[in-house]
């Protein structure tokens, strides 16, 4: 077995604290990583504290994560030790349905194997990153550049490929009128990469604190979507919106925004259904859909993109022992815009 110490949850109400465990012993196809950074997803909390429900204890977070090959299984050829490379949101995928053979292995028709708190093919629990190691088949490894901050890298693996997919997806570019609803983890990384595609990017708020911040990071206009007025001079001028808010909220607002058959797509998850103006649908033939991360080669694509334009998360590096602290202020978006933990400080105790 490969021996593995980290920080878990024991349950949904307690505190994470410091937990040894065992991984697999390294199979043909898999890859060892000795874990250097690990980003802090809303997500992490949501399953923690059971609020999707289905929770599983012990559970050691993290799905953002980046670190060195430390040894390479008989079958693995893209990868040796000593390389940088990262593992994202999920670990393992049938790789036989239509969304596996076409590279959407997050939309899996059997279920992909999420990288923490769920039975593995091999009847192991899978175990997130807050921890000093990891070790994952191959497929679900990518490659990263040692040209960006390896910390502003970590939350690429989740929070950069939910936003770049659907961006990709919807064809954002130039002449191209782009919403960004929400300015966090998720939202500043929707902003930075609808910047680089060269679309026309509004970023929505409700907060007029964030305006010179969005503009900082590539927002051509600021919206404080509670101004009435403003959000109505907006109607009907959109080809896409990206809607990255995880609280309950009214989107009837943004849909009267999108022009005739343009897409509204959601990818933060509410905990409560929208409550949803049929009109704003029919009469301009406008779509409402949504999208979860990305399948693996547009994951490395992602990050090759990146390495090229220097993109990388806004983050702040904090040590293992202050994650509780950072779990309060995530719930209260707290950060700007990405808590990333240091591994090294795993050693400190
Ligand atoms: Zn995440
Ligand atoms: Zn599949």
């Amino acid at each position: 077995m490969t021996q593995s110490h980290g920080w878990a949850a024991q349950s949904a109400t307690t505190p994470l604290s410091p937990f040894k465990f065992s991984r697999r012993e390294l199979k043909e196809h898999d890859v060892h990583v000795d874990i250097q950074f690990c980003g802090v997803c809303h997500s992490d909390i949501h399953w923690v504290r059971n609020e999707w429900g289905g929770a599983t204890y012990p559970v050691v977070p993290g799905h953002e994560i980046i670190g060195r090959v430390k040894a390479a299984g008989s079958a693995v050829s893209r990868f040796k030790p000593g390389d940088l490379v990262g593992v994202g949101v999920i670990v393992d995928s049938c790789r036989q349905c239509a969304s596996c053979k076409a590279g959407e292995e997050q939309y899996c028709e059997v279920g992909a194997t999420l990288t923490y708190g769920v039975p593995d093919r091999f009847g192991d629990l899978t175990q997130g990153g807050y921890s000093n190691n990891i070790v994952v088949d191959d497929r679900f490894v990518h490659s990263i550049s040692s040209k960006l901050s390896p910390a502003g890298v970590a939350p690429l693996l989740c929070a950069g490929i939910t936003t770049y997919s659907p961006l990709r997806h919807w064809k954002v570019g130039p002449n191209k009128k782009v919403g960004v609803v929400g300015l966090g983890g998720l939202g500043h990384m929707a902003l930075k990469f609808a910047h680089s595609f060269g679309a026309h990017v509004v970023q929505f708020t409700t907060s007029e604190s964030k305006v010179a911040d969005a503009k900082r990071l590539g927002a051509d206009e600021v919206v404080i979507s509670k101004d009435a007025a403003a959000m109505k001079k907006q109607a009907a001028s959109f080809d896409f919106i990206l809607d990255t808010v995880s609280a309950p909220h009214d989107i009837n607002p943004y849909l009267e925004a999108l022009k005739r058959d343009a897409t509204y797509a959601q990818v933060g998850l509410p905990d409560k259904p929208p409550v949803i103006n049929m009109g704003n649908l029919l009469f301009k033939r406008r779509n409402l859909s949504g999208s979860i991360i990305g399948g693996m080669p547009e994951t490395q694509q992602m990050l090759d993109y990146c390495a090229e334009k220097n993109i990388v998360a806004d983050v702040e590096v904090i040590p293992i022992q202050k994650i509780n602290e950072a779990f309060e202020r995530v719930v209260k978006a707290d950060v700007k815009y990405r808590f990333v933990i240091d591994m090294a400080s795993l050693d400190r105790g």
